[in-house]
């Protein structure tokens, strides 16, 4: 049975896990141990035809760990965005919110980068780095050591890891976190989101929409080419009723909500219904165990910030671990890990919170509150100080923004 003894173990190698490991490698080279497990990391995964929104701030990071080189040429920069309020059937969508997409000259707010292309570019880089990845799972976390001074993990393949610190980057359903007994508070919204592509016969134009309907967002997001990414919310029976509809049926179903102003549309690839929750896990630490990610917390896909804030926990805990271990600190230490649950808990109730309002501001059939609604949007449409701050805080560059998202290097 094979053992490794490493300073940072990190269980789950997505988007987070790799984020980090890459970072840390970049920092603290060779003699700083880094151990990723995931059975993903096998190969094998299809299916994921999602693009995410990647904002300002997280680009950087991506920039700064050499990332965003290989992705640059297939990113679709966000350029500018309308948000409109109606109902399904109305004629005419008055947008009532209109963003342009530089946050600092030659900056975007955003770019849209297909999710395979970005794992692919931070498996490639991990290995680069040579990186220990396990292609296996990582479960039943115990302390270790005559005094805790270390953590142990049971990999899938039989084998073993004990590490300094142990990172769950595994996802929402995160077996770190309820082995290590943390609990989440949070709830179902009932509702899915359908998630697709569609192709359409004229220019985007790098333009971004969010339609709010009385069942939920409707947004229409730019990919390179003339080529659209569809996140459409709806209950979650109504979504299962929609995905199931003949070819015909189901893009009668988009073309009422997507419009014809990009001419033709066609369904391009698979439909998929992916359930929406709302939770943030109580403590973002245990005894020698960050959370980070999604295993953190899970936010509705209204405002695109689910994987930006990832990244942010990333960011934060790769920049207390590269103090820590320059003092020659133990990196999973309690003093370590509490400066890193402080400087990321608060701020992911905030955008937590917000966008769980957001939602279920949106998300109904009240016209009297529809009316109270667009009165703010267009207020903020109004006020290009408040317009700007928007932009700001959605690009993840307001607040006590760590290193990495600012673009330097650790
Ligand atoms: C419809 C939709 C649209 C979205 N759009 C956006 C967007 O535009 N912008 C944005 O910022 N976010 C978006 N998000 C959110 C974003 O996709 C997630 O926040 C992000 O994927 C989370 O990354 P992660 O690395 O934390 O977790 P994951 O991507 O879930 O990775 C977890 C990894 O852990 C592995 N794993 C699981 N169990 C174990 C184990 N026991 N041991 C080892 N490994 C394990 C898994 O194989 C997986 O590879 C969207 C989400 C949805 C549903």
């Amino acid at each position: 049975m094979s053992r490794d003894d490493t300073d940072v173990l990190i269980a789950g190698g997505g988007f987070a896990g790799l984020t980090l490991a890459i970072a840390l490698r970049q920092a603290l080279g060779p003699s700083f141990g880094i151990v990723v497990a995931d059975p993903a990391l096998g190969g094998g995964q299809t299916g994921d035809e999602r693009a995410s929104a990647i904002v300002a701030a997280a680009r950087k990071l991506f920039e700064a760990i050499g990332v965003w080189q290989a992705v640059a040429a297939e990113a679709q920069p966000i350029l500018d965005m309308v948000v409109t309020d109606s109902r399904l059937g109305d004629a005419v969508r008055p947008v009532f919110l209109t963003f342009a997409g530089e946050v600092e000259p030659g900056e975007p707010f955003a770019h849209m980068v297909e999710n395979r292309l970005l794992l692919d570019a931070l498996v490639d880089k991990a290995k680069a780095a040579g990186i220990a990845l396990r292609a296996t799972t990582a479960s039943a976390p115990h302390q270790n050591g005559e005094h805790g001074e270390r953590i142990a993990v049971t990999l899938g393949n039989g084998g073993a890891c004990t590490a300094r610190l142990l990172v769950a980057a595994d996802g929402a359903r995160s077996g770190i976190r309820t082995a290590a007994g943390i609990a989440t508070h949070g709830w179902s919204y009932g509702q899915s989101a359908i998630v697709l592509n569609v192709g359409h016969e004229r220019d985007h134009c790098g333009r971004a929409e969010e339609h709010f309907l009385p069942a939920g967002p409707f947004a229409i997001l730019p990919r390179r080419g003339r080529r659209s990414s569809i996140v459409w919310t709806e209950t979650t029976r109504e979504a299962q009723r929609i995905v199931a509809l003949p070819d015909a049926e189901f893009h009668a179903e988009l073309e009422q909500r997507f419009k014809l102003h990009l001419g033709e549309i066609t369904a391009v690839g698979p439909r998929r219904v992916h359930p929406l929750g709302f939770f943030v896990a109580r403590s973002f630490i245990a005894e020698r165990i960050a959370l980070v990610g999604d295993a953190a917390h899970l936010i509705h896909p209204i405002a695109g910030q689910g994987l930006n804030m990832g990244l942010k926990d990333v960011a934060a805990l790769a920049e207390v671990i590269v103090d820590a271990a320059r003092l020659g600190l133990d990196p999973g230490s309690p003093t370590v890990l509490e400066r890193y649950q402080r400087w990321r808990r608060f701020d992911t109730m905030a955008m937590g919170v917000a966008t769980d309002g957001l939602n279920r501001l949106f998300s109904n059939r009240s016209d009297a509150l529809r009316v109270a609604r667009d009165v703010g949007l267009g207020l903020v449409d109004r006020v290009p100080a408040l317009k700007r701050l928007f932009i700001r805080e959605a690009a993840g560059l307001v607040g006590e923004v760590p290193k990495l998202l600012r673009g330097e290097v650790l």
